[in-house]
């Protein structure tokens, strides 16, 4: 699947939950207004509300309906209370309460299904990711684990100065079960907590995508580039596992990593390659990009530092 699949199912979960949330409390309702005095609250503070809107200019009078208002619907919690309803059953319990749950927020696509696609695309990576967070690391099972605290450090204030930072690119080296993934899987939680675009993919998934770029007509090219060009933070998991399509892999790596470096947009990577072995495998100038000490931060995370008896 790819970033725009995943955005667009991401969408269409958060829709269905508005649905069947909304239902329910609908539900709810209908059933609560069987009740003859519930009834008569409802639709007392109903009024109130329509007259309110009408009074907009008089601050006077909207003052008294706005208190008159509030006791009405704490007389209605009461009378709710005494017939045992929850007053909470009766609204609907959105995952968002920015967009309530409709995926659109002030003219855009709502953060909620950026960051539910993202973490479909994390989960899909590493199992559940959700509790990967920086605060969970336990140092213990990292043989060398000074080095590695030192290491998750880094990476920590990489995301929390990600405003201020010069550094652009953050790449994580080192062999398979290191724990690469999860410390950029932390990294884009923290991210995601302090409401920062992620995008999160494996190479594959992303050379996927550029190869859809690629195929696509002119019109759709922008809406299969736009998150990855976009996000605030990049995320791309196992660099170097993935295929090499003639004039498609290299060349669109190597413009992603440059417009996002001319916005100052961070980019993170892992990979089991060597510094040498991406050297051969891409372009010069996508290499002096990540390799560029100016511009970028490496990790060499060792293939001895995890024991072997992470869980
Ligand atoms: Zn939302």
């Amino acid at each position: 699947m790819n970033y725009v699949q995943v955005q667009n199912d991401a969408l269409d979960k958060i829709v269905a939950h508005k649905l069947e949330v909304e239902r329910f409390a609908d539900l709810n309702l209908i059933e609560a207004l069987k009740i003859p005095e519930v009834k008569q609250l409802y639709d007392e503070i109903k009024d109130l509300k329509r007259q309110l809107a009408f009074n907009e200019n008089s601050a006077k009078s909207s003052q008294n309906i706005e208190k008159c208002i509030v006791d009405k619907r704490k007389q209605l919690q009461k009378l709710l209370q005494q017939h045992n309803i929850k007053l909470s059953s009766l609204i609907p319990k959105y995952w968002c309460e920015k967009c309530k749950d409709s995926g659109m927020y002030e003219g855009q696509m709502c953060s909620c299904v950026k960051e539910r696609a993202t973490k479909v695309l994390m989960t899909s990576q590493d199992g559940n990711a959700s509790d990967v967070e920086f605060a969970n690391v336990n140092f213990n099972i990292f043989e060398d684990k000074d080095y590695v605290k030192q290491a998750y450090n880094i990476a920590k204030t990489f995301v929390e100065k990600i405003d201020t930072t010069k550094y652009n690119n953050f790449t994580i080296l080192g062999g398979v079960g290191v724990g690469k993934t999860y410390l950029m899987q932390c990294m884009a939680n923290l991210a995601m907590q302090q409401n920062r675009y992620v995008v999160y993919m494996s190479a594959f998934q992303l050379n996927q995508l550029f190869l859809n770029y690629h195929t696509a007509p002119m019109l759709e090219k922008n809406k299969i580039i736009e998150p990855v060009l976009t996000c605030e933070m990049l995320c791309i998991d196992d660099l170097g596992c993935e295929q090499m399509f003639n004039n498609v892999t290299t060349p669109m790596l190597t413009m992603i990593i440059n417009e996002r470096n001319l916005s100052s947009k961070k980019t993170v990577i892992t990979s089991n390659l060597s510094l040498d072995e991406i050297r051969e495998r891409y372009d010069y100038r996508l290499c002096s990009r990540l390799l560029d000490e100016s511009v970028s931060l490496k990790i060499m995370l060792s293939g001895s530092d995890l024991r072997q008896t992470k869980k």
